[in-house]
């Protein structure tokens, strides 16, 4: 991403997190905590405190910020995704289809440490420079959530996954 096209980026902010905090309104009554889906595993991972703090929505379509419409052509592709889940703050959405996924929680668990970690602005700074610089997949944001959800998929031991994700965070982001 150049220096202009992150300067188009910042400028668009204040119309992303509206977008975000509309999205979130709008779907505030759906909303519950990750511990009313009863998982096993993630406890093992995450604090009950996390756990209990942290709201779920379930979509049959996941919600992605216009940001065509918003003139960041750059990102358009992002949102021709089929997305299984999407993390915004403290809230994340998952599909219907795969609501019953753990692994699918715990990767989207991760984004909501990275977003509380970093905040919004440098949060979505972030994630938008790495998805028009390395892609989705292979951005920085994503990596961390795919690398410790590989290492949950494959029973890695019991582990504080906030502090490691903040850690990783301080060095990434210093
Ligand atoms: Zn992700």
């Amino acid at each position: 991403m150049s220096a202009s096209q992150i300067q188009k980026l910042l400028a668009k902010l204040p119309e992303i997190t509206g977008w975000i905090d509309a999205t979130l309104a709008a779907h505030d009554g759906l909303s519950r905590p990750v511990t009313s889906f009863g998982f096993k595993r993630l406890p093992e991972y995450y604090s009950p405190q996390f756990l209990a703090q942290t709201k779920v929505v379930v979509v049959e379509r996941i919600p992605v910020p216009p940001l065509s419409a918003l003139g960041l052509q750059e990102l358009a592709a992002f949102e021709q995704g089929d997305y299984a889940g999407i993390t915004f703050k403290d809230t994340y959405f998952v599909k219907a289809a795969e609501a019953s996924r753990e692994s699918l929680h715990f990767h989207e668990l991760v984004h909501v440490v990275q977003w509380d970690h970093l905040g919004v602005a440098k949060f979505l700074t972030a994630y938008a420079a790495g998805l028009a610089m390395q892609g989705y997949r292979n951005s920085p944001l994503e990596v961390m959530a795919y690398d410790l959800q590989d290492y949950f998929d494959r029973n890695g031991q019991p582990a504080d996954v906030v502090a490691a994700v903040r850690n990783k965070l301080n060095e990434l982001y210093p």
